[in-house]
């Protein structure tokens, strides 16, 4: 199983870190141990002092495939869920600057927060879902996924371009603006259409 994430896949986020636009999905993979299972906490690694929360819609695939066209991407996946993709920023940002690989900044254990898993359904519109985090019970992030740059399906079809997907591969598809800063004691919770799916307690 491997997790897909997204970056820069809105503009208001984009803008807040300083990056352009892109005018192709910008990708990067976390392994499987940086899954954290639903009752974890989230403990600050001591290689970071600027552990930032990313909240994300994640999608799980549900069918083997590759080179998906977009018309046809949804019949690859059945599930959805908020996800949080933490970030060293301090790290990253050393990095970015040298032009080095992101892994240690982004993949590390624990990094990738999974709330509950929904099921898809015909009434429900991928492209316009609101999401949004609390942090100690206050609206950090708000996000509507018709805000994505690229919308799920876009972003299915240009994953499989690259990486063939398989069952129970996720897709974390991009953070709107409002990143922020975790501390020892942060109670993080996410609503997907007003619902809490998603809470990770801060160490
Ligand atoms: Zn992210």
């Amino acid at each position: 199983m491997k997790i897909i994430c997204v970056g820069r896949n809105y503009a208001d986020h984009a803008k807040e870190l300083g990056n352009e636009i892109p005018d192709e999905p910008v990708l990067f993979m976390k392994p499987d141990t940086a899954l954290m299972r639903k009752r974890d906490k989230f403990y600050i690694p001591d290689f970071s002092s600027d552990i930032h929360y990313e909240l994300e819609l994640v999608v799980r695939i549900n069918r083997i495939g590759k080179r998906i066209q977009s018309r046809y991407a949804r019949k690859y996946f059945d599930k959805i869920s908020l996800g949080i993709d933490f970030t060293a920023r301090d790290i990253q940002a050393k990095l970015k600057a040298k032009g080095l690989p992101w892994e240690k900044a982004k993949a590390f254990d624990l990094s990738a927060a999974l709330g509950e898993l929904i099921d898809v359904t015909s009434e429900m519109d991928i492209n316009n879902l609101n999401f949004e985090l609390h942090k100690n019970g206050e609206v950090v992030q708000k996000g509507n996924t018709g805000q994505m740059i690229f919308k799920v399906d876009q972003l299915i079809e240009n994953v499989s371009k690259y990486f063939t997907l398989k069952i129970g591969d996720l897709i974390y598809t991009g953070t709107p603006e409002g990143v922020g800063k975790v501390m020892p004691g942060d109670l993080l919770e996410g609503y997907l259409d007003g619902n809490k799916i998603l809470e990770v307690a801060v160490r």
